[in-house]
């Protein structure tokens, strides 16, 4: 387990060339195989035939990983490893935002304040955007978003997005980072005619649309799109160079996202904490050999 992690080299194999030991770097978890089709047309994300760090291989829930020399992105000096382990999901959400072009000043709704959606948040306001709306049915998560730049908070719970939209402009954009199936339909139910959905999150249940909300994907000409990972040409891509750089000149702070740090010892303390309900966890990280 574990495909968001940073570090510091302790040894290098044979040949490697680009990373010294003691430096410290964040760690891209793809490794594509370099020979498909996709791979040979320079989208790494599209691979046939990948390994994953953390998923499909080994992760860094350990003291130590092994990991390909070009996965090893450079983490600048002002920045700490406990930052640079949130540059995986934060990448994310750059690509996410980039599936849809976004244009200066359009709205966006922000269907989930998970780590993802989170993120979702930051990047926007890091980029440039107009009004934010973030919609979760946790508040503590809807607390933070609001703190980390959202303009509007949603928990339906207590306000239907139907009832919300009756009087305020629709957005330009929705991104969908929750991966529920509510959620997925909200995305096209109430992104503006001729807007954009992309989808982020991935699915665990059947996702019905009715013949009416279908009819808004043709009705409103929506421009509907999936994101997969985090990764372009030259690999991993400019989500990384693009993350690394909001978060080192302070236009994209993660910090308040990390809301707790656990040693290996601890086991399963953290999950425990994650699923917990209406637990106000964004992001447990584990540090190994390293300040709590
Ligand atoms: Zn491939």
């Amino acid at each position: 387990m574990t495909h968001e992690f940073s570090g510091t080299v302790e040894e290098i194999g044979e040949g490697a060339t680009s990373v010294t030991v003691g430096e410290k770097v964040a760690v891209a978890p793809l490794v594509p195989c370099g020979t498909c089709e996709n791979c040979q047309k320079g989208e790494p994300a599209m691979c046939t035939n990948y390994s994953f760090i953390g998923s499909r291989e080994q992760g860094a829930m350990a003291e130590y990983v092994v990991v390909p020399e070009k996965n090893c992105v450079k983490v600048p000096a002002n920045l700490s490893l406990k930052e640079a382990a949130l540059l995986e999901p934060l990448t994310v959400a750059i690509h996410g935002i980039e599936r849809v072009r976004i244009s200066a000043g359009v709205d966006v709704l922000v269907l989930g304040a998970g780590t993802i959606g989170l993120l979702t948040v930051l990047s926007l306001r890091a980029i440039g955007v107009g009004k934010i709306t973030v919609v979760d049915l946790n508040d503590k998560k809807l607390e933070v978003a609001k703190a980390i730049g959202a303009d509007e908070t949603i928990n339906p719970l207590t306000q239907t997005l139907e009832d919300y939209y009756q009087e305020n402009r629709r957005p330009e954009v929705a991104i969908e980072t929750a991966g529920s199936s509510i959620t997925q339909k909200q995305a096209v139910e109430f992104v503006a005619k001729r807007g954009k959905v992309v989808y982020v999150g991935t699915s665990t249940r059947d996702v019905i649309f009715d013949p009416e909300t279908f009819e808004k994907i043709l009705r409103g000409e929506l421009e509907v799109t999936g994101s997969w990972m985090s990764y372009s040409a030259p690999f991993p891509g400019y989500e990384w160079e693009t993350g690394l750089r909001y978060m080192s000149t302070g236009e994209i702070d993660v910090k308040p996202l990390i809301t707790g740090t656990y040693h290996l010892e601890d086991v399963a303390e953290p999950f425990d904490k994650m699923v917990e309900k209406k637990s106000a966890a964004v992001k447990l990280l584990y540090a190994i050999n390293e300040e709590k």
